[in-house]
């Protein structure tokens, strides 16, 4: 496929700012040298980014939107979320991953970084749509837990991106925790584990493995690969300058970690330590959709409110957050505009009301933070795949989809989890 974007406005992180210029999709990847060929699109003039990048979610959680609103995370794990659950198969979690995945391509998302169980209906969804999903299969400890290493070795030879994703620190003890460390290095592969999410886990990580755990995970080698921590909500001063240091991004989930009272992540501290923060969405039974422009927002006002420093993050930080950075700390060639990487586009609709007025092109970067939503992605291209056209899905009738969610949805609830 060939498309121009001719004369568009995208943002150069490198630089930071935002510039003019004309780049193409040649087949799956952005060049800035014409490609041979017909076009078969042509953008003029208009503001495009690079695709959102969906550093912490649970895609096939979109079945239990709405069940457990009003319960702590303990609640709401144990008598709600463990036990449906116990009831998923393949079919259920393929429906409710097509579900998540329009609601990601929607709001500009073209890679979400998933931890959960049947992979490969994810997997089967994720194509349907043209999203691409990154799978780290959730190992927690208990009989059988290998299957979690096996089904990356699967999922990697069905070409899928892969990681690592011990559950967390309560659900993985420093027992197998090295093997599962030695595998992801072994194997070249990151890490992707949730982190210091609630209060109830400071404590138990405090008194199971002390204040220097960081260190008690460095020293098994888990900071030889990749990693991303989902939440960090309770990272004390000296985790964030040990992290800091580390080829770490922290996955922040305002809208899960409120909406859960688990409390408020400090990106001014993180900014501070030089902590790489992403953008996650955690799963849409915390959340409660997968809408990541939304997301960003509250992520950005959030780290205004509790910091006090309306000048934390530009417009254009809080966007490379969003995008580039998760992309750089996995070592991908996404989340930027630039030649020979994969051509994952967003093209913005300017003329929609929450995109107007401007009076210099810098607008459009504050309205896309603070003003836009979904409804002001106008077309979304994921590795040269043209998935979203002029606001409609390509080759998926989101009715049908939810018509299906909706049948399985009350065939899982059933009377015994209200
Ligand atoms: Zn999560």
């Amino acid at each position: 496929m060939k498309v121009t974007f001719k004369d568009c406005w995208y943002p150069d992180f490198d630089n930071q700012l935002l510039r003019k210029g004309t780049f193409f999709i040649d087949g799956d990847k952005i060049t800035f040298k014409e490609p041979v060929g017909e076009n078969d699109a042509l953008f003029t003039n208009a503001l495009v980014t690079p695709g959102l990048f969906d550093a912490h979610s649970h895609v096939a959680m979109d079945l239990f939107r709405g069940i457990g609103d009003d319960v702590s995370l303990d609640e709401w794990l144990n008598d709600y979320i463990w036990p449906l659950e116990a009831r998923l198969n393949d079919d259920y979690v393929y429906w409710s991953s097509l579900l998540a995945c329009l609601e990601l391509i929607r709001s500009g998302s073209t890679t979400f970084l998933d931890m959960y169980f049947w992979e490969k209906a994810t997997l089967k969804a994720a194509k349907e749509v043209g999203i691409r999903p990154i799978f780290t299969p959730g190992v927690i400890e208990r009989p059988g837990w290998e299957s979690a290493l096996e089904r990356v070795e699967e999922l990697k030879n069905l070409g899928a991106l892969v990681g690592v994703g011990p559950h967390a620190l309560y659900t993985v003890s420093m027992k197998i925790m090295p093997e599962v460390v030695e595998f992801a290095k072994k194997n070249n592969l990151f890490l992707h584990m949730h982190l210091m999410e609630t209060a109830s886990e400071e404590a138990f990580i405090h008194n199971t493995l002390g204040k220097d755990y960081l260190k008690r995970l460095e020293d098994i080698g888990f900071f030889d690969v990749p990693v991303v921590f989902a939440h960090g909500v309770h990272f004390s001063e000296e985790d964030f300058d040990f992290l800091g240091k580390k080829n770490v991004v922290v996955a922040h989930c305002p809208q899960s970690n409120m909406k859960l009272s688990s409390g408020l992540f400090r990106w001014d501290k993180a900014k501070n330590n030089g902590v790489k923060v992403g953008i996650g969405t955690d799963g849409a039974a915390s959340n409660n959709n997968l809408d990541f422009i939304e997301e960003l927002r509250t992520g950005v006002l959030l780290a205004r409110g509790v910091s006090g420093k309306p000048d934390l993050l530009s417009p254009l930080e809080a966007l490379e957050s969003a995008t580039a950075v998760p992309a750089k700390v996995l070592g991908l060639p996404l989340g930027e505009i630039k030649e020979g990487y994969w051509a994952d586009v967003v093209v913005w609709d300017e003329s929609d009301i929450s995109m107007v007025p401007v009076d210099k092109p810098e607008d459009w970067l504050s309205h896309i933070v603070y003003s836009s939503g979904s409804q002001a992605v106008k077309d979304v291209f994921v590795q040269g795949r043209w998935v979203l056209q002029n606001k409609s899905f390509v080759g998926i009738n989101p009715l049908e989809v939810s018509d299906e969610v909706n049948k399985r949805r009350q065939s899982i609830r059933k009377e015994d989890i209200l």
